[in-house]
């Protein structure tokens, strides 16, 4: 079955999730990548891509997702990167795009 996200309600185009009064949702799509603090029975789906790229339109963008993509199935599977060379998700909270009252 293909769903295609152009024949969703709430399609945006391209730049989708790049509008203004969009941060939240861009951040709660680009930063998904760190399961550990939503409930488990909503972990281990993963997205990359320009869809959830911080900044759509931008190669360099949908490859920071697929590198987020990459870190979070590894942490899933209890792996982890060498302390040398550390990951998206070892350093989030140091680099993580600031998180804006939900209210
Ligand atoms: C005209 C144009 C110019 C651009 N110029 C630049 C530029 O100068 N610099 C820059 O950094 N970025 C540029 N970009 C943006 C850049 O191309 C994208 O940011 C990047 O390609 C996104 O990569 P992606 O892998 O997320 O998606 P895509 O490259 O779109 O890859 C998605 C892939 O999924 C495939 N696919 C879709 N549906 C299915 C399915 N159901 N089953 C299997 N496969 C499927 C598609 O065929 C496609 O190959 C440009 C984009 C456009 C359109």
């Amino acid at each position: 079955m293909t769903v295609s996200w152009e024949n969703e309600p709430y399609f945006m185009g391209a730049f989708k999730a790049n509008l203004p009064g969009h941060y939240r949702y861009q951040r709660r799509l680009y930063t998904h990548f760190m399961q550990d603090r939503l409930p488990e029975d909503k972990r281990g789906i993963f997205l990359a891509g320009d869809d959830i790229s911080w900044t759509a339109g931008w190669a360099e963008g949908a490859v920071q997702t697929a590198l987020n993509a990459v870190w979070g199935v590894m942490h899933q599977f209890g792996g982890s990167t060498d302390g040398t060379n550390p990951g998206p998700g070892d350093v989030f909270d140091e680099i993580a795009p600031v998180e804006l009252p939900e209210d």
